[in-house]
């Protein structure tokens, strides 16, 4: 019997060790993991410079207080910030923990200038912002909300791509958009970049913050840095997590000048958050995934693996419905219900994982090699015989 709790609905199966895209069973059987964690692993399994990195760390030092100075945090974060839209960084060590840290510095921000009557956060219906408690209510799902009342307020939602309840939601109240550029959990749907315009605009105009939730669509995952970058749209508050530690949990949040004014000393904090070893792994997950050839790498394999994709759909067309997503952040959507086939891939020594709307996610590490994204298509291709 398992003395775990039943939270999660696991498959029946787990490894023993990891290298590169490739998972490996006790028996030795090999598996082609595009899961990675949910795009965790960005570097894949055992990346060499990341277990030389921890091995040299481990050896020095874990863990001290934010009570005093962290040098490998300062390092990390003047990375971040010298490559991106932040002036500041505040290190958490999950995703949730980054988004409801951004929901923190937009409350303050408006508390420090004397409106604290502008506290309302404003989010897209069924998005994913993470399970604490104010994050499920901010991302607006019955299904994660379920029985864990009573309901955290603050929150207003409106339908993605429904422009009009957008504009019509926002009131003298509300302190800030919180978007995922590219919806994950929700299905792989992509936010086009003129949309990102506009809520910028509406975002100035109504003088509240823009909060971009990259923590599964950011660090390299998109093509690009940041999966915002290519609409020059600049957001106040941008949570990250997954994919910066590379495996080791790290989170993240990034933000302005403007809006950092209003941490001061006291005004929140975290035990484990931006710990050396984090730190020291994150600043080498950092340096790899930011170098614009390892990006445009990501783009043109990425770019290969949606058109292959697409090929996949124009020969299947009664089955597969449409290939979203950007870079390797990639949604397979299905007509039917995407469980046999999943299981099905699984079968085969491919993982994938669902998401919303009948959508197979695929996440491979962003180093995959080209040869790998092909045995995954032929794969698909398998299957999709199958369920054609
Ligand atoms: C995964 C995810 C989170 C939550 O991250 P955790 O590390 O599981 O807390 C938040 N926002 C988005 C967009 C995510 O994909």
């Amino acid at each position: 019997m398992s003395y775990l709790a039943k939270n999660y609905n696991r498959k029946k199966i787990s490894f023993k060790r990891g290298k590169g895209s490739y998972l490996y069973t006790a028996n030795g059987i090999r598996y082609l993991d595009f899961v990675q964690g949910i795009a965790v692993n960005s570097l894949g399994h055992a990346h060499p410079k990341l277990v030389k990195t921890i091995n040299q760390q481990s050896k020095k030092l874990w863990h001290v207080s934010n009570a005093f100075l962290i040098p490998e945090g300062e390092i990390l974060a003047k990375k971040l910030a010298k490559k991106t839209f932040a002036d500041y960084v505040m290190f958490q060590n999950s995703g949730a923990e980054a988004t409801e840290a951004a929901i923190k510095v937009a409350r303050r921000y408006f508390y420090s200038i004397g409106k604290p009557h502008k506290n309302r956060i404003l989010c897209v219906k069924n998005s994913f912002h993470g399970r604490t408690l104010a994050a499920i209510y901010a991302s607006g799902s019955k299904k994660m909300t379920e029985g864990f009342g009573p309901r955290i307020a603050g929150f207003d939602h409106f339908k993605f791509g429904d422009h009009k309840s957008l504009k019509k939601k926002i009131t003298k109240n509300t302190a800030a958009i919180m978007v995922e550029t590219i919806l994950g959990e929700g299905g792989i749907k992509v936010i086009p970049d003129w949309c990102l315009k506009e809520l910028k605009k509406i975002c100035n105009k109504k003088k509240i913050l823009l909060i971009l939730d990259e923590v599964q669509c950011g660090i390299g995952r998109s093509g690009d840095f940041f999966a915002f970058e290519k609409s020059k749209v600049k957001p106040d508050i941008v949570p990250i997590a997954k994919g910066i530690g590379g495996g080791f949990p790290i989170g993240a949040v990034l933000m302005n000048k403007k809006v950092a004014s209003a941490m001061t000393a006291g005004s929140h904090g975290s035990t484990f958050g931006g710990n050396p070893m984090a730190m020291r792994v994150g600043s080498v997950v950092f340096d790899i995934i930011s170098k614009k050839s390892f990006l445009e790498n990501v783009k043109k394999n990425s770019k290969y693996f949606h058109d292959q994709l697409n090929k996949v759909r124009e020969k299947f067309p009664k089955l597969i419905k449409q290939v979203r997503g950007r870079g390797f952040l990639i949604g397979l959507q299905l007509y039917r219900d995407q469980t046999d086939f999943i299981n099905e891939l699984m079968k085969n020594k491919l993982l994938t994982i669902r998401a919303a709307e009948n959508v197979i996610r695929i996440l491979p590490p962003l180093n995959v090699k080209k040869n790998d994204i092909d045995k995954a298509l032929k794969i698909i291709n398998k299957v999709c015989l199958k369920y054609k």
